[in-house]
């Protein structure tokens, strides 16, 4: 029986699974690093390498391949009307020792989608693109969401010489060995598109515990990122009494453990994470002089997030007050949540009902490209479960058959947009 879409019109689309499959695997296998996983980053040669496959897949495909002045590669699918252009894709870079889904499988499955698409509907009436992201996790280059920011416009001038990587190397430095212009990236903004989706792994196991196939993501989380420096004072750890010392080391933790709490005593999807500590003089037998940590907020709810912000500058205050320590904290980074356009979220459902599927809207609690497109262009988010809810670790993954509900969903969605 065919089915019919929410325009009326028949949806009949053939996912080729093998091939898709496949591209997992030899994208997958591209950039390994020595002790597990894969390290991908921007501009290196397993970067390059990963780039010129793919664009033999898009070449494959017959669609018109493209980069821009950052790297990013387009497939383009001319339609009858070529102004204006949907866009699906995600990020072709992986975190240090990352897997093989995060960011690449939104990829695979724009192509999958776009390839079924155009073999069973020819030429779309929008353009339709697969956009494979030249960067997103920020792992090599402290420059997070380079391909998007590229894309939207909004590269600061300056950037490329100011941002270098753990050896010294600029990002324009980096740039210019890959054959790309720095003074280019103006020329990467786009004012035509008209939407864009992105299929991602969940990297969380929500979808998983509740039985769903998939997820429909309402708003990507806002975060507040703070580097914390307690300045005590250094002693003897022998014969400087407890009622005496200034420890800068015990302080944070007392921070550390009240903030998280705090952030538990929120409930979900409330989060609060100190992810890296110094102390210093750093010895057995002194007390901490002084420590550096850091502190990661995030919530969905732009009142709850400010609401938990305000929570923990309290708890700082008041801990450095009872301990005689001195507390600086630098804002790293601070945005508020970002809500995905609401018709595009409401295309997404149609097609996910229009599947038959178990779905459930989704804060998304890590960054995505998409928050950047979407302070630009309509656009909207589909989370496929990851096993276990393991990301950002060799052990990511999802099984086909737990990835194709989501690859048709994302055809069903193209074609309502671009057809
Ligand atoms: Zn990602």
């Amino acid at each position: 029986m065919p089915e019919r879409s929410a325009t009326g019109q028949r949806f009949a689309v053939e996912i080729d699974a093998e091939t898709l499959q496949q591209h997992i695997e030899e994208l997958g296998a591209i950039g390994p690093h020595p002790d597990g996983g894969l390290y991908r980053t921007l501009y290196t040669p397993a970067w390059q390498e990963a780039m010129a496959l793919v664009r033999r897949w898009l070449d494959e495909l017959g669609l018109e391949t493209r980069t821009d002045a950052v790297g990013n590669l387009f497939g383009h699918l001319r339609g009858r009307d070529d102004e204006r252009v949907v866009l699906s894709g995600s990020h072709i870079d992986t975190v240090k020792q990352g897997g093989k889904y995060d960011g690449a499988l939104g990829i695979h499955a724009a192509i999958a989608a776009v390839g079924a698409l155009q073999a069973a509907y020819g030429r779309p009436r929008k353009s339709l693109e697969v956009y494979v992201i030249c960067e997103e996790e920020g792992s090599r280059f402290p420059c997070n969401f380079w391909g998007s920011r590229a894309l939207t416009g909004t590269i600061r001038p300056g950037e490329t010489e100011t941002i270098a990587d753990a050896d010294g190397v600029t990002i324009g430095q980096a740039m210019r060995t890959c054959g790309l212009d720095p003074a280019a990236i103006p020329t990467a903004r786009r004012e035509d598109v008209d939407a864009f989706v992105e299929l991602h792994i969940e990297q969380g196991r929500i979808l998983q515990d509740e039985g769903c196939d998939v997820g429909l993501v309402q708003t990507i989380t806002g975060m507040r990122q703070v580097r914390v420096e307690v300045a005590g004072r250094p002693d003897h750890a022998g014969t400087t009494p407890m009622d005496l010392r200034r420890d800068a080391l015990a302080g944070a933790a007392e921070i550390i453990a009240r903030v998280t709490e705090a952030a538990a005593a929120m409930g979900r999807p409330a989060v609060a994470t100190a992810g890296t500590i110094a102390a210093r003089p750093g010895a057995v037998n002194i007390v901490p002089g002084s420590c550096t940590f850091t502190i990661d907020t995030r919530h969905s709810d732009g009142t709850k997030r400010r609401e938990l912000v305000a929570t923990i500058e309290g708890i700082i205050r008041d801990v450095a007050a009872r301990r005689g320590l001195s507390v600086r904290v630098e804002q790293l980074m601070d945005h508020d949540p970002v809500p995905m356009a609401a018709t595009v979220r409401a295309t997404l459902e149609t097609a996910i009902q229009a599947e038959g599927l178990r779905y459930r809207a989704v804060p998304s609690g890590a960054g995505h490209d998409s928050q950047i497109m979407a302070q630009h262009y309509p656009t909207g988010m589909l989370f496929v479960p990851s096993h276990e809810g393991r990301s950002h670790c060799p052990e990511e993954y999802t099984p086909l058959e737990q990835i194709l509900p989501g690859v048709r969903v994302l055809a069903r969605a193209l074609h309502a947009l671009a057809y």
